[in-house]
Formats: C-alpha cells, structure tokens, sequence
C-alpha cells in the first residue's frame, strides 16, 4: 500500500453523542460489512460491554473508501474506551492514530468528556474534525453548538460537519474529510521497525495478539521481534488486520494498523504502550507516552466452593492475558482460605472482572472489601507498600503511613462548582486549581484519596451534574494520613478478610456503623454471637446477633420497603455466595456492609 491511501482515526465524544452509531455508519457505508453481518453497534461487542453501554476493549476496524478522486483508501478505525478506569488505554489508541473526529451532540452541545477527549486528542496533535451530530433531531441547534466550539482552543469552525449518525445525512462529508484533512502516517518502509501495541488480547485458538500500529518499517509473517519496554523476543506468528473478524494478511506496513499473534506466553510481559523493534536494530526510539501501569484498587477474591480453587487459578490467569492491567498473586486468608490479591484500574474494572470470572468462567466469588497500596514506615526504617490490610504489621511498630493520593482534573457544569468542592472536601480532598473553560464549564483540580474516590465518587460527580462531568487522573503522590487498621471480630475470632484500613478520626463512627450492619447480614445461629470491632487492641462497638428463632422474614428490620426488598434479594441471591468460617457462614453481604457506609 501507498502509505498516502492510509487514515487512521478515531472518534472521541461525550457518552450518548452518537459514537458508536457513527462507527456503525461509516462501517455500513463503506460496506466493511455485509447488512446480513451487521450486528447493531458492533464495535462494543462484549456482552458486558453492551449491558454497561461502555467500551472496554479497544476494538479496530479496517475499512476500504472510494473516494471521489478514485484512489481507493485505507481507513483504520480504533475506538477508545468510555471510563476514566482506562484512561492510559485511551491515551494509547489516540498515540495510533493522526486524527479525531469530534462528535457533538446538537441537541446536547459541548460537554464536560467533550473538552477531556478534545484535550487528550490535541496532546497527541492529532487533526480534530468537529462534528455536529444528530442534526435530524427537532430540538437540534447546531447554531448554538458552533459557538460553545468556537470557544474552545484549536477547533477548525470551517470544518465543522452537520451530520446525522442516525439517518446517515452527512456521513459522506465526514468520509471525504477524513480523507482530505487527516494527514497520512508519515511513517519509512525502508527504517527499521517501530511499531505501538495499543491493546493486546487473547484469542483461544491464537494466544496472545497485539494490536498495533507500525509507525516505521514493516512486520510480515515469521518475522522475529522485539518488545522494547519488556525485553523480550517472540515470533510473528501470525499478521492481519481487523475487518473487524481478523484476517490475515501477509505483511503490516508502516502506517498501518492491525494485529500480530505471537507464540508469548506470559502475557503479563505485554504492556499497552511498549514499542516494537527488530531485534537486529536494538537502537531504535521507543514512541512517546509510555507508562507503567499502576493499579489503583486492590481486593481479594476468593471462591466460593473449595473445590473452584483450580478452576479460579486458571481463570485469573486466562483474564490477564486479556488484559495486562489485571494483575494477581496467591493469597491466604484464615477465615476464606486460599484465593487471589488482585490489582485493578478501579472499581469498574474489579466488577468486570469479577462478573467475568462468574458468567465466562462459571465460579462463585468471594470479594473482600477494595483497598488501595498504602507506604509504611516502620519505628526500625524498614519501608513496606501493604494493599493488603491483613498483612498491615502491628500498630505499635508504626512510624507513619502513607497514603496514595491522584491529581484529579474534574470537569464540570459551572452550576455544579459548590456542590462538587463540597464532596471533594467530604473526600479529604486538597483543593489545588480552578479555572473557567467556557461560559458553562470549569474545571477543578484537586489533590484525592484514591481510597475515597475508588468507591463511588464517580457515581456521586455523575449524580450531581446529571453525568454532566468528567474526571481524568494524571499524577499520583504519597502524603502522609493519620490512619488506623480496623478488624472485625465474629463471635470472638477475628475475621481476617474484614479488617480494613481507614483514617483514624472516622473510625469510632464506621466501628459502630459496621456491627450495626453485620448484624443484619451475618446468618443467625442457635446461639447468640457477638461481632465487634475493634482498633488497636480497643473494642470501638458491639452488637449481638440474636439467636435464631423460628421465623426471621419479620425481623424488625425498619428500612423501607424497597429497601427491604433490596436485602431480601441480596439475601436470596448470597445464598451459595458465603462461605463457613469457624461454624458461621460469611455471606458476601458481609463485604457489602462495610463497603455501603465508606
Ligand atoms: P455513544 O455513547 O457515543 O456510543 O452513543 P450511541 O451511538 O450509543 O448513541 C446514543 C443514542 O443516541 C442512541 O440511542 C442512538 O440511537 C442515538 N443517536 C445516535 N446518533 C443519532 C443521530 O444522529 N440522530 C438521532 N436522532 N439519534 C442518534
Ligand atoms: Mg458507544
């Protein structure tokens, strides 16, 4: 191929904006795929991913356009995922490509994920074309759209697009476009191989593939490579592209953008953002932008059955192949036995994760309560990062803790600032920086626990502004917490699994919080059971579950009724989902509890 036949994009929007019926569209119009093929919204297509209405993997299509001076062209398409938990993976698939198209909502305008992926796009100088999208909608103002564009840095007003991913009006402007204003890769066919792996993933019948795009040189069938990040060698096994179904294809030229199956096969050595080389010409720069991947939340998770303990093992090491920011290691707790620490992204990715071992794996899991990587100073020097609270050492050996705290940059209606400086505040948050980005929006940046964001910030920031908002994570930095490790006793033995790690000046109000809910949660025995809980060697509260009687439906529980209905569901479904410890049955309720009050 002719390096100038080749477009490589993506499309970066605000959720709803009408992303993925785009990429549908140019897909249709191109006829990548035949109708009978054409499944709605093909390019989320993870069962999960579809429920959720986010884009978790990336996804890549290769279409072929006839354009109207004949030359039939090359478009690469590389969809970015929708949550701040992948955000370095949206940093990646943009590195591949040489523009966006900027989607907006006519009905909607500029908002807050418009300006974060705008931002993200001009970091890696991409070519921005403006789209005005769903024009075919009655309350459609695209008048009012172009100016909140004008206000932003860097938009082209001449290059606006009217479009409607909808009914397809506009879609052959936005074809001609891409072809005429997107630069094409400037990458050598004759330098030695530089190519990105934006995303890798693992195919049964293929093992592990990388997802590339090849910036210099070429990479063909059989070819030995190089990872540069990783130092490590493999074999091309196989070269092809994504149509999307994968298909061979004999080479990938500089330019290009496709996939190499590899014969690697620790896949924790494939990291998004590392550069390929020939090992021949070991000199070769690695591309821009790479970072390790940290992850921010951790968690036990244990199974259910003793029996799915093999089956748990070879599950978790199936789903990092898929996916190099899982990470795990062998745990064991006294009270849930053997299982896994995992790392995760955030939340999001631990519950993706987790419903992905029960639905694709079919294993019943035991999650304890998430915690982030704390630092430890130890009276004796000694310095030890502990994500595991089990494993915090004793409270008298203790100099200090430190805390893992993130830049966040909020993006956010201005109606919303009070509010929104009132939960960062709520979530010891340290305010650094406000500015004002257009008439209606601004953006706050604040210095946060990741202990306190992990869990449900990012419902509370999306319930305020109506999803109004965004948020993007940069830097992450140790500051020093007065925080104390929280266990909790059922009756009399310590549950190792429940201790948790919180800040000190919480801790009387969480202690008597948590038992009031344990009680409600843990199954009733024919004997009375106390739980309590206790900070450094000091019973804060407790509470005692009552003996069993004959009925427990009316048990005095004064929730609302919802609320009730909620419980007695959660309580049908954690039927198998417990597990015995010392004679009492642990329900993963239990892990809920303490999670519901954070
Ligand atoms: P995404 O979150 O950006 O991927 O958005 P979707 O492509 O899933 O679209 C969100 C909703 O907007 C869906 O109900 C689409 O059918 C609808 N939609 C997308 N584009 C258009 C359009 O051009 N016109 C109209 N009327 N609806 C659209
Ligand atoms: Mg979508």
């Amino acid at each position: 191929v002719n390096p100038n036949s080749i477009r490589n994009f993506c499309i970066i929007a605000h959720i709803d904006h009408g992303k993925s019926t785009l990429a549908d569209r140019l897909i249709e119009m191109t006829n990548t795929v035949s109708e009978r093929d054409m499944k709605e919204q093909l390019l989320d297509n993870m069962d999960l991913e579809r429920e959720r209405g986010i884009t978790i993997k990336l996804q890549t299509v290769r279409m072929y356009y006839k354009a109207s001076d004949g030359i039939e062209y090359e478009l690469n398409l590389i969809d970015t995922p929708g949550h701040t938990d992948f955000n370095y993976e949206v940093s990646r698939s943009l590195a591949a490509c040489e523009g966006a198209l900027l989607l907006v909502d006519a009905t909607q305008g500029v908002q807050a994920q418009t300006i974060a992926n705008l931002k993200l796009a001009q970091e890696q100088n991409l070519t921005i074309i403006p789209v005005i999208n769903k024009i075919d909608m009655p309350n459609a103002d695209a008048q009012s759209v172009m100016q909140e564009l004008e206000e932003l840095d860097g938009i082209n007003l001449d290059k606006v697009i009217l479009a409607s991913a909808k009914s397809g009006v506009g879609v052959d402007n936005i074809l001609a476009s891409i072809i005429e204003n997107i630069p094409a890769p400037k990458g050598d066919q004759e330098k030695p191989l530089q190519a990105l792996i934006f995303d890798s993933h693992y195919d049964v019948y293929r093992g592990v593939v990388l997802h590339v795009r090849i910036f210099n040189g070429s990479i063909h069938t059989g070819m030995k490579i190089k990872m540069l990040k990783s130092d490590l060698e493999f074999e091309a096994l196989q070269v092809g592209v994504f149509l999307p179904a994968m298909k061979s294809v004999d080479a990938l030229m500089a330019g290009e953008v496709g996939f190499i199956s590899t014969n690697i096969k620790i896949v924790s050595n494939v990291k998004v953002g590392d550069t390929l080389i020939d090992p021949n010409q070991p000199d070769t720069e690695a591309v821009p932008g790479y970072k390790e991947v940290k992850p921010m939340v951790y968690a036990g998770l244990f199974p259910i059955k003793n029996e799915d303990q093999e089956k748990l093992k070879d599950a978790v090491e199936k789903l990092s192949l898929n996916d190099s920011a899982f990470i795990y290691k062998q745990e064991n707790s006294m009270a849930l036995g053997a299982g896994f620490r995992c790392g995760f992204l955030g939340i999001l990715h631990m519950e993706i994760i987790q419903e992905r071992l029960e639905r694709e794996y079919g294993i019943e899991i035991l999650s304890t309560f998430p915690s982030v990587e704390y630092r430890v100073t130890l009276k004796n020097g000694e310095m030890l990062s502990v994500n595991n609270p089990m494993l915090l050492p004793s409270f008298e050996k203790i100099a200090y803790i430190e805390e893992p705290f993130i830049d966040a940059a909020i993006i956010i209606p201005m109606e919303n600032i009070g509010e929104i400086m009132e939960l960062c505040q709520e979530k010891r948050g340290i305010y650094v920086d406000m500015v004002y980005l257009n008439n209606k929006m601004a953006e706050l940046t604040f210095k946060l626990p990741i202990s306190e964001i992990a869990y449900n910030f990012y419902d509370s920031l999306k319930s305020i502004t109506h999803g109004y908002a965004s948020i993007d994570y940069r830097d992450r930095s140790y500051i020093v917490s007065d925080l104390v490790k929280m266990d909790i006793w059922l009756n009399d033995e310590i549950v190792d699994a429940f201790s948790f790690i919180l800040p000190r000046d919480k801790s009387f109000e969480r202690g008597k919080q948590i038992v009031q809910k344990m009680k409600h949660v843990i199954p009733r025995k024919l004997y009375p059971m106390p739980v309590q809980s206790v900070v450094e060697n000091k019973v804060i509260a407790r509470e005692d579950i009552p003996p069993l009687r004959k009925s427990v439906t009316g048990r005095g529980y004064s929730g609302s009724a919802s609320k009730k209905k909620k419980i007695a569901k959660n309580i049908k479904e954690n039927k198998i989902r417990q597990r015995k410890f010392g004679g009492v049955d642990i329900p993963q309720e239990a892990f809920h509890a303490v999670l519901d009050i954070h």
